[in-house]
This record gives structure tokens, sequence and C-alpha cells, in this order.
């Protein structure tokens, strides 16, 4: 409460307070920044009448001058109960900018703790010897306007293009206000967001919940991307309400044009229809498979009887005839086999059972299965696996079927009296088991498509070894589950090094 001053009769203090109120345009909001009373001078100023800027947000006087860490400091600045002032360029209901020269103070009433914050604004015209230099205020002024109404235009045409996708995309700052978000945010998950930008994020903690299967995880995916700014970041989540969907959230950072961390951008697209279709085709590939595998067990096996003679002697040519049934129905095994595994990743149903893994164990079984092909093309052998290895965790049946994959390919794709090696180390916490062979080798351009599904290089020498060109995409999903990575080395008509990467178990 301010006295009276002595000296003056109560009607001259009045004016003096109401011409205290005309000298600046005055703007009054709450704590999240809604107007709740502006004053004439406003009105002179900005060109907005009270009825029209009451309940609104102060960011319908945007000139698009400024970028979203200039607003993020002066919001920074007044939560923190500190007053802000500054020059800012601002534009009129007429869309005609000017520069002001600002304070805004926050106000904490004592007895209800509400925050408001109390903007004080003047033209940078009305203020004396700034009209000196209008001249150079209007020159700034003229080159700044194309180029805002450039940058608004640029914006107008993002803007557009982010408000017609089908995703839900919303910019999170690093302290959790929404910086931005579009209109399919607000249908996605039933939300008015007309006035709810700049407004905390875990407001909406409660209504996460019912939208959300586990909520708890949806936060905790947006924090954590938030909290380590992470450059790329892919999750499905489960929506249950008000309609049950899968999405993707997709995450990336947002820089501004000097490359500071304005927060993090994130995409929630639609992909039940996606999954579904996914999950359609697993089950089909994993129920045709396996009314393939009991016929063809059964072919082979009788095949095996009478090529033993079991079943009465055979002339040369039905021999001939029985091993080239054999060789085929095995291939077709093969195949089922490697479907039903690729079914199985897809479908996220094989749990790792696993053990501690002696790696030379792993080395000495794939080179037993397949010592017969590598004599068959007289291919020589060189191991080189210390025999103290420190132990890896892991599926024993998982990784064994990896090394067995890569030692296959090595003795496939290596053309008669070629050398394989199989070498391990240890180094930095990883187990390194790299077989190395000095067979047709690859481009740069196919390994990078190497651990495509299906991929096969197109060279007559691949194409008569036969694959289904899905060993690896296996091998590779089989050893990220185990914490590890495939690092592939090639050079054409050279040979290939594929290594196992592994994590070594501590303790
Ligand atoms: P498949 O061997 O059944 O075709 P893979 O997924 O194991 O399927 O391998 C995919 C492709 O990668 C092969 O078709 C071949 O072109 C190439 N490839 C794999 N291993 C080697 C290797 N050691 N040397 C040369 N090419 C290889």
């Amino acid at each position: 409460m301010i006295n009276l001053p002595s000296a003056l009769k109560k009607e001259e203090w009045e004016k003096i307070r109401a011409s205290v109120l005309e000298i600046n345009g005055i703007l009054v909001t709450d704590s999240n920044g809604i107007i709740i009373w502006v004053n004439d001078t406003f009105t002179r100023i900005t060109g907005y009448s009270p009825e029209e800027v009451i309940g609104k947000k102060t960011s319908l006087l945007k000139s698009g001058y400024h970028d979203l860490e200039f607003y993020k400091e002066i919001w920074d600045t007044i939560n923190s109960g500190i007053v802000w002032s500054g020059v800012l360029i601002n534009r009129r209901k007429d869309g005609t900018y000017y520069t002001e020269l600002m304070s805004i103070t926050p106000l904490k009433m004592e007895e209800s703790n509400n925050v408001y914050f109390i903007a004080m604004k003047k033209d940078m015209k009305d203020i004396h010897g700034w009209e000196d230099s209008e001249k150079q205020q209007s020159t700034v002024l003229e080159s700044v306007v194309p180029l805002m109404t450039e940058l608004e235009e640029a914006r107008s045409k993002t803007h557009a293009i982010l408000e017609a996708t089908n995703e839900a995309i919303i910019l999170l700052s690093a302290d959790d206000r929404m910086l931005w978000l579009n209109k399919a945010f607000g249908r996605f998950f039933s939300l008015i967001t007309q006035d709810a930008i700049g407004d905390f994020f875990h407001n909406l903690n409660s209504h996460w919940e019912r939208v959300f299967e586990d909520s708890t995880k949806m936060i905790q995916i947006l924090n954590n991307a938030k909290e380590n700014q992470l450059s790329e970041y892919r999750e499905v989540v489960t929506q249950i309400w008000p309609q049950k969907r899968e999405l993707e959230v997709y995450s990336a950072p947002v820089e501004n044009a000097s490359k500071n961390y304005l927060g993090q951008l994130f995409v929630f697209r639609d992909v039940t229809r996606e999954r579904e279709v996914e999950r359609m085709k697993s089950e089909f590939v994993s129920l045709v498979s396996h009314e393939f595998r009991t016929p063809l067990t059964s072919m082979i096996g009788y095949t095996e009887i009478m090529l033993e003679g079991d079943a009465g002697d055979l002339t040369d040519e039905q021999t001939d005839f029985l091993k080239t049934i054999l060789r085929n129905a095995n291939n077709l095994a093969e195949i089922i086999n490697s479907l039903l595994i690729v079914s199985r990743l897809e479908a996220g149903a094989i749990k790792l059972n696993t053990c501690k893994l002696e790696m030379n164990e792993i080395v000495n079984h794939a080179v037993e299965l397949l010592r017969p092909q590598m004599d068959a093309k007289k291919l020589k052998l060189i191991v080189s696996v210390p025999t103290d290895l420190k132990a890896v965790e892991g599926d024993s049946r998982w990784i064994n079927e990896v090394m067995l994959n890569l030692l296959s390919n090595a003795c496939k794709y290596t053309p008669s009296d070629g050398t394989i090696r199989i070498s391990a180390k240890e180094k930095d916490g990883f187990l390194y088991i790299k077989i190395t062979d000095s067979g047709i080798g690859m481009s740069t351009y196919e390994q990078e498509k190497l651990f495509t599904k299906f991929y096969r290089a197109e060279n007559p020498e691949t194409i008569k070894a036969g694959g289904t060109g899905l060993g690896l995409w296996i091998s590779r999903s089989l050893v990220e589950m185990h914490g590890g990575e495939i690092l592939v080395t090639s050079l054409p008509r050279k040979g290939s090094t594929f290594t196992i990467k592994l994590p070594i178990k501590l303790d």
C-alpha cells in the first residue's frame, strides 16, 4: 500500500497515479502467460482492445523475429522471480511491427501463493532521443521486415506441412515446456491444444495415465530422450484411450541456428495396421514352415534308409538320384529352419537362456560340423583361439547358430584350396572372434546390404553356392540380443573378415 505523499491533495495524487499508468503499456498475465488485464496505452501501442486479448496468450504479439531460445530466457528469468527487461520486436494487430522496451515483473501473492506477471511496455517511438535515431531504426526495420516476411512465409509453409501430417508432433523444451505441437497431437490424445504452448508437459501426467497402457514407461521414454538429448530414438508404446493403437515414438533433438539445444522433438506414428500385417505375415510363415517340416523330415529319413541299402540294393543311377533328393531336401529343411527362426525373432519369441560360454567349445563345435565341407573343397583351416579366454554370457544354442552361420559362409564363399582363419582376443571388456576367409569378398555396396533380409550378392559364385540370404540377418539379430555386434571388412576377390563382438561377463 502506497501512502499519499503529505504535500499532495488526494485528487492530485490520483492524477499522478493515472498518468503513471498511462505512460506505459501495461499487461498482466497469470502464471501460464494468459492475459488477464491490459490498460489503454497497451491498446494504443498494439491495436488490440482488452476484449481481444484477455484470456489469450502473450504469444499473440509475437513477431517471429526472436527465436525460441529468446523467449525461453525470458520465461526462465521471470519464473525464478527475477525482473526481465530488454528490447523486443512485436507485431501489432494490423500486422505492422514495432520495437518496444519492456520489463516484466513477477509478483507473488502472499495469501494465495498465486504468481502474476506485470509487463510494462514502451513503444520506442515514444522515448525521447529515439526519434533521433528513428532513421536508423527504420533502416534496420526496412532490412529486417522483408527478412521476417520471408521467415514468416517459410514458417507458414513448414507449419502447414506439419499440420497436414497424420503424425502427432510435439516439441518439448529441456525444462519440460510445450514449445510447439500440431493439431494431430490433440486429435491423437483427445486434448485441447489451442493454448497449450508454454505450459508444462508434466501438468498432463494424469491425462497420460488414461491414454497409455503404461504411462510411466511413456513418460520415462520422453524424459530419457530429453535428458540425454538423444540423437535419434524409436520405441513402440501402446495407447488405450480414446482408441486402442500402437504408436511408434520417434525423437530427435532440435537446435537453433547457433547450435544451442532448444528441445526435443517427438513424433507419434500410428503403426497399428503395420504391426498387425507384420504379425499376420510372421504367423503365416511360422505356420507354413511347421507344416512343411514334418513331411520333409520323413522324406529325408526314408531317403537315408534307402541310401543305406535297407530297402534293397540300388543301381548307381538310383543312388545318384537319391543323393540329389537328399541334398535338395536338406537345403529345403535349412530354408524352413531359417524362416522359423526369422519369424520367432520378429515376434520377439526368442528368449535367451544364458550361461557362461567357453568360446573354444563353440568354435570347435562349428569346425567339427563343417569339417566335411571344408575337406571337400580342400580348404586350409587355421584356428588360434587362446584357451584362457574369459567366458561370455550367452545362450549356447544361439551363439552356436551364429558361429555356424559365419563359418559356413566362409566355407561357401571361398573357392577350393583357400584358407579360413579363426582367431579370438579380448579388448576393453569385449571378446572378438574373427573368421577370415580368402574367398570371393564383397564390394562396399554389397557390404552395405549384407544384413538385409533375403539379400544375396549378384555374382555367379554366390548364386552357385545357394542360400537364403537370411543367415546374416539372423546372426546379427542374435548377437545384438546378446548386447554385441557383428563387424565386417572385405575386399572383392581378396576375402572377408566377419567379427563377432560380445560383452565379457564381469565377475
Ligand atoms: P546366404 O549365405 O544363405 O545367401 P547370408 O545371409 O548368410 O545368406 O549371406 C548373405 C549374402 O552375403 C550372401 O548371399 C553373400 O552374397 C554374402 N556373404 C556372406 N558371407 C560371405 C563371405 N564370407 N564372403 C563373401 N560373401 C559373403
